[in-house]
C-alpha cells in the first residue's frame, strides 16, 4: 500500500462518502505548488475551489501572531479586527452600507434569504436561475437552479423560482405580488463559468428599482478579487450596483469565512436579535482576511488576475481539441468535446489540478499572485493530456 492508499482507506471506513473525490491526498503547498503524500509535485490551478487566492502557505505569520492574542470572544463583545474588516469591505465594494460575518458561503447566502424576507415583509418570493449555485443548505439547495442537488431532500423550502439566466423577460414575467427579491451569481461558477451580460445585469438593477425588489449577488466565488476588480460585477456592469453581496470562499485565503455586504437603507433591515452565528467575525479570521486584502493590495494582485487571466485565456484559446473557452480575469472555464471527469484526473497524472464543472468543464481557479511561467506550465499540461485524448 502506498501512503496514499492507506489514508483514502481511512475515509473508505470513517468518512461519509459525500464527495466525488479524486484519488489524491495532498500533505503540503507552496504558493501554486502542492505535494501529495507519495512526494509528486502539482501545480494547483483548482486554487482549493478560489479559496487560496494568496496560494499555499501565505498565512502562517498572521495566523502565528493573531493567534498568540485573541482566537476568539464572541458576538456579545466588540473587536477592533471585525470592524476594520467591514470598514475594508464596504470601502472595497465602494457604496455606503454594512456587513455581516459568518463562516461559509452556504451561511452567507442564509443571512441574504433572510435580510430578503425581513424587508419583504410578507414579500417571500426569491427569483434565482436556471443552473445557479447557492451552496447545500436547505434554502440554499431550494435556491440552487440544478435538480441534481434537491434529489431526495424534499419538502425544500418555499419560495424560489427559477427562470432562464440572461433572459430579462423571463425575469419581468416572474416578478409577482409576493416577489421580495432576485439573487444571482455575476458568473455562474458551478455550471461551468458562465457570466450574466452587462444588459441582463443593467435590466434586473432598474427591475428592482421599478418593482421595489432587493438585486442580490451571490459573489462568493466570483468576488474577492478573481475577476480583476474586487467585485465580480464590476467587472461586467460597474453602474449595476447590487443592495445586498454574499462572499466567502476566498475572503480569508483559506482559513474559513463569509459575509454579506447590504447598502443603505437595507444595512439596517437585520436588526438586533434577528440573526446571529457563533463563530461569525473572530478576531483571528478577520485578522487573516485583513492581511489577506491588504496584500491584494499591496502586490496589486487585482491587476494580475486581470492581465494574468487575460493571458491564460489567450494561451488556451489556441491550444486545438477545446469546445470553448470563457474567462474573466482568473476565472477561467474550458469546454471539452469529452466529459471533465477523466480528464482532469489525466490532468491530475500530468501534474495540474483543475476543478470539475458541470459535465464537460474543466475549470480553473488559480492564486491571484499566479505568474505568466506558472501559467504556461499549466498550458502544457493541459496541452499534454489533451493530445493524450
Ligand atoms: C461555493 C459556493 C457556495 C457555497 O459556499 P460554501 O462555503 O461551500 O457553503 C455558494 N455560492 C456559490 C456561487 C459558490 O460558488
Amino acid at each position: 500500500m502506498t501512503k496514499s492508499e492507506e489514508i483514502i482507506a481511512l475515509f473508505d471506513q470513517y468518512v461519509m462518502p459525500t464527495y466525488g473525490r479524486l484519488p489524491l491526498v495532498f500533505v503540503r503547498g507552496n504558493g501554486s505548488r502542492v505535494w501529495d503524500a507519495d512526494g509528486k509535485e502539482y501545480l494547483d490551478f483548482g486554487g482549493g475551489i478560489a479559496v487560496n487566492v494568496l496560494g499555499h502557505a501565505a498565512l502562517t505569520d498572521v495566523l502565528l501572531k493573531a493567534s498568540a492574542q485573541l482566537v476568539h470572544v464572541s458576538n456579545l463583545y466588540y473587536t477592533e479586527p471585525q470592524g476594520r474588516l467591514a470598514k475594508k469591505l464596504v470601502e472595497l465594494v465602494g457604496t455606503p452600507g454594512k456587513v455581516f460575518f459568518c463562516n461559509s458561503g452556504g451561511e452567507a447566502n442564509e443571512a441574504l434569504f433572510k435580510l430578503a424576507r425581513k424587508f419583504g415583509n410578507g414579500r417571500y418570493e426569491i427569483i434565482t436561475f436556471l443552473n445557479s449555485f447557492h451552496g447545500r443548505t436547505l434554502a440554499g439547495i431550494s435556491a440552487t437552479g440544478q435538480e441534481k442537488v434537491k434529489t431526495g431532500f424534499a419538502p425544500l423550502v418555499e419560495g424560489f423560482r427559477h427562470v432562464p439566466f440572461n433572459d430579462l423577460d423571463a425575469v419581468t414575467k416572474a416578478v409577482g405580488p409576493k416577489t421580495a427579491a432576485i439573487l444571482l451569481e455575476p458568473i455562474q461558477g458551478e455550471s461551468g463559468i458562465r457570466p450574466a451580460t452587462p444588459e441582463f445585469l443593467r435590466g434586473l438593477r432598474q427591475l428592482c428599482d421599478d418593482r421595489k425588489l432587493l438585486l442580490m449577488y451571490d459573489e462568493v466565488q466570483c468576488g474577492i478579487g478573481r475577476t480583476g476588480e474586487f467585485c465580480g460585477f464590476k467587472a461586467i456592469a460597474p453602474d449595476a450596483i447590487p443592495d445586498a453581496i454574499s462572499w466567502a470562499k476566498g475572503l480569508a485565503g483559506g482559513f474559513p469565512m463569509g459575509a454579506i455586504w447590504a447598502r443603505q437603507p437595507f444595512q439596517d433591515v437585520l436588526s438586533p436579535g434577528t440573526h446571529a452565528t457563533t463563530f461569525g467575525g473572530t478576531p483571528l479570521a478577520c485578522k487573516v482576511s485583513l492581511a489577506v486584502l491588504e496584500k491584494l493590495e499591496k502586490d496589486d494582485l487585482l491587476t494580475n488576475a486581470r492581465t494574468t487571466g487575460e493571458y491564460f485565456v489567450r494561451e488556451l484559446r489556441k491550444l486545438s481539441g477545446v469546445k470553448e473557452v470563457r474567462g474573466i480575469g482568473l476565472m477561467v472555464g474550458v469546454e471539452l468535446n469529452v466529459e471533465a471527469k477523466p480528464f482532469i484526473l489525466k490532468m491530475a497524472e500530468n501534474g495540474l489540478i483543475g476543478v470539475i464543472a458541470g459535465t464537460h468543464v474543466v475549470r480553473f481557479l488559480p492564486a491571484l499572485n499566479v505568474t505568466r511561467s506558472e501559467v504556461d506550465e499549466a498550458v502544457e499540461k493541459f496541452r499534454k493530456t489533451l493530445a493524450a485524448i
